[in-house]
């Protein structure tokens, strides 16, 4: 006998036709004889819609306040899902994350999980019971409620399977499986049969909307056994695993994340301790930092610049204003429209010619670099966010058509 995870994302569980979708999904690997545990998220647009109630009553909610009105949305749908399951006849039990075990740090509105005690899930099971599980939450050592960050239900499912040491962990979403670049982006984008571990890491890390990355970095940690695939079409979907056979394929996915911003500091002293002092900062204040520039020095001044997500822009030029005496400079450029296109795949390391490739492909295409980075199995560029759509389908015909 197996034990499956199975996750359902928002739309899978969006309505009435949906849910009874779904219960036919669950239902069927339990009469194939599993043991079926299921980690659901907030029907459809809940979670955004809630959060735009928030806004409406409060522009500055506590997070703590969040977190209990968040949560809410995953009850609803654990509860729906438990029903259509019984009307099918299984016996089955809901559960939200807390009655789950779900023990996590307390920072709301982007908890990590500790532990998961799972004693109440194992009992439900060996009462042969299909369990339903709330994804997205938690509870905190002080009994507070806390979600894991947007799209987090994923991260519910791996850490879910890695605790009970699943045979497999399913995640069922809108689309079939892992494609080179967004399918609703890149018309003649490829459905992938597996891919590895550090690739899709990269790739949700640089953008990729389809798993949340620390469902990634977990299941690697843990190794579970991940597939990602369709609950609208019975098909295979992409697995996701440790060592995948290299095909011919160096690169294997293409993404972009708009929401980056750069900020450039111009004339910072060209002296030791001033790009400490301007990280340090940044740090201290949880900016999260990307693709870093330094030019070089003229004389006495050099300029810095480097990116941050866009939400957290504000802030970062926030903090940078009103230090700056410690940054050696008040010249504080800002651009916004900023987008960072990047090519992921483990074998391009070894083959140096991936990167001379992919800046002919943008200059065949007309679009300006504005910054390079690099790592082993990866290559983003910053350009201007109106050509982003465009670099995209431009890499894709350069890589894959
Ligand atoms: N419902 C939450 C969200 O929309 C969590 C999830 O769907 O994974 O972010
Ligand atoms: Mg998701």
């Amino acid at each position: 006998m197996s034990l499956i995870v199975q996750k359902f994302g928002g739309t899978s569980v969006a309505d009435v036709e949906c849910l009874r979708n779904v219960a036919k999904i669950v239902t069927n690997a339990k009469k194939n004889g599993n043991k079926v545990v299921v980690v659901v998220s907030a029907q459809g647009e809940t979670t955004d819609d809630l959060e735009k109630k928030a806004f409406e009553i409060n522009e500055k909610p506590s997070k703590r306040e969040m977190d209990v009105l968040l949560s809410s949305g995953e009850q609803i749908s654990v509860s729906l899902l438990a029903m259509a399951i019984e009307r099918l006849g299984f016996s089955v039990i809901s559960l939200t994350g807390w009655q789950a075990g779900f023990k996590t740090e307390p920072n709301h509105c982007n908890a990590r999980i500790k532990k998961i005690d799972t004693s109440r899930l194992e009992h439900e099971m060996d009462l042969n019971k299909i369990v339903i599980v709330a994804g997205f939450q938690g509870i905190d050592q002080f009994g507070d409620i806390t979600t894991l960050g947007r799209g987090g239900s994923d991260t519910s499912a791996v850490a879910l399977a890695a605790a009970l040491n699943a045979d497999l962990c399913q995640i069922y979403t809108d689309v079939d499986g892992i494609y080179t670049a967004d399918p609703n982006l890149v018309k003649n984008a490829i459905k992938l049969d597996s891919i590895s571990f550090d690739e899709m890491l990269e790739l949700t890390t640089l953008g990729a909307q389809v798993l949340h990355s620390r469902s990634v970095e977990m299941a690697k940690r843990y190794n579970v056994n991940l597939e990602v695939l369709s609950s609208f079409e019975n098909i295979p979907g992409t697995k996701i695993k440790e060592k995948i056979s290299m095909e011919k394929l160096l690169v294997r996915g293409i993404t972009k994340d708009d929401d980056t911003s750069r900020i450039a500091l111009l004339n910072v002293p060209n002296r030791p301790g001033f790009a400490y002092q301007i990280f340090s900062l940044m740090g201290k204040y949880d900016v999260n930092v990307d693709v870093i520039l330094q030019s070089i020095g003229r004389g006495e001044a050099k300029d810095v610049s480097f990116t941050v997500p866009t939400s957290q822009m504000k802030l970062a030029v926030e903090v940078l204003e009103k230090n700056t005496d410690a940054i050696g400079t008040d010249k504080i450029q800002v651009t916004d429209s900023i987008s960072k296109v990047s090519i992921v795949g483990a074998g391009m390391h070894t083959n140096p010619g991936v990167a001379a490739k992919m800046f002919e492909a943008l200059y065949d295409a007309e679009i300006n670099i504005q910054m390079i980075s690099t790592s082993d199995i990866k290559i983003s560029v910053l350009i201007d966010q109106k050509y982003s759509d465009r670099a995209l389908n431009a890499l894709h015909e350069a890589f894959f058509e």
